[in-house]
């Protein structure tokens, strides 16, 4: 089943064209990355799944259902939202921030001292928020999203201010959730941190969706060469030295994606030869390449 279905979503601010013709479907239990340079559109995506705004034209469905409609206080309730900055009533404690949420939410308040202790803050449960590091104010934001057990989980930089050790306990979670059947999307600048967790990724740029598909799909339709790193003292034949090059781990191929298996082949008979690793394209390496192909803005956009 589609959790989330956008489709020919276009949305005007007054004077900015932010989405152009996005189609976008999630299905249930998957996690979705949503990346995009700075004003490429993703808050405008995450907004409209939330409903706090119409799309201009196009359809907007989440859970099958248009979430701007007067009877979206249920859908509401079976989404969480982790905002990028997230800011909270500083004077009030962590439990009370908690506590006023998941009244909001109408959520169950039983549920604030397990989220406290899940994300490593029942100890400061009873301070005041000014006191709170950033981590921990972000810490209280995740568990501020998860009140009511989400099923569909939208999170805007979810790992910023996080530590290294913090980071590791939120993907942990994130990676329980969906095997619980959570739907997850995550947006981030921090594209080798998310890269492991994500099971298709949609690439932004100036209102349009570039790219959309799983990693490998993503690679197949870039078709940017693979790295492999030699080491041994190695003659290359001359077919193969046309694609080497040095660099500071050592003597590097650059390889088609078709032509792998054929180009391992023939290293791995090469005497000599003491290991080889394969570099495939990073998430990085895919956002850079479809990012360049961002569509000129049009002049009415
Ligand atoms: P960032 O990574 O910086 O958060 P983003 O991808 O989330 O960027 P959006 O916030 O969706 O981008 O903005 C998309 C475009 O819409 C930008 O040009 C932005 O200036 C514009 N925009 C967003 N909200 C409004 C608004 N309320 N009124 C006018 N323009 C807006």
């Amino acid at each position: 089943m589609n959790i989330v279905s956008l489709n020919k979503i276009e949305k005007h601010y007054q004077g900015v064209h932010a989405l152009k013709g996005v189609n976008l479907e999630l299905q249930q239990g998957k996690i979705l990355g949503l990346f995009g340079h700075n004003g490429a559109g993703k808050t405008t995506t995450i907004k409209l799944i939330l409903g706090l705004i119409k799309a201009s034209s196009g359809e907007v469905r989440i859970f099958g259902k248009d979430p701007t409609s007067f009877r979206s206080r249920e859908l509401r309730q079976q989404i969480g939202f982790l905002q990028e900055n997230v800011s909270f009533y500083d004077h009030l404690t962590g439990f009370e921030v908690l506590h006023y949420f998941a009244r909001l939410k109408k959520s169950d308040k039983k549920q604030c001292h397990q989220l406290l202790d899940q994300v490593g803050l029942n100890h400061a449960a009873k301070r005041r928020v000014k006191t709170y590091s950033k981590g921990m104010r972000q810490r209280l934001g995740l568990a501020q999203a998860l009140l009511g057990k989400p099923k569909l989980l939208l999170l805007d930089e979810p790992t910023v201010g996080l530590d290294p050790i913090a980071t590791q306990d939120f993907y942990k979670r994130i990676e329980q959730l969906k095997q619980q059947g959570c739907t997850i999307i995550l947006c981030s600048h921090v594209l080798p941190g998310v890269e492991k967790y994500i099971d298709s990724a949609v690439i932004m740029g100036e209102g349009h969706l570039l790219a959309e598909g799983n990693l490998d799909d993503l690679r197949q339709k870039a078709e940017l060469p693979v790295r492999l790193q030699l080491q041994g003292d190695i003659a290359l034949p001359d077919n193969l030295a046309e694609k080497a090059y040095w660099n500071e781990q050592g003597l590097t191929l650059k390889v088609a994606m078709k032509e792998k298996m054929a180009v391992l082949r023939q290293v791995l008979s090469l005497p000599n030869l003491t290991n080889v690793d394969q570099y495939l394209p990073t998430l990085e390496d895919l956002y850079n390449h479809f990012s360049a192909s961002t569509p000129a803005p049009r002049e009415n956009s």
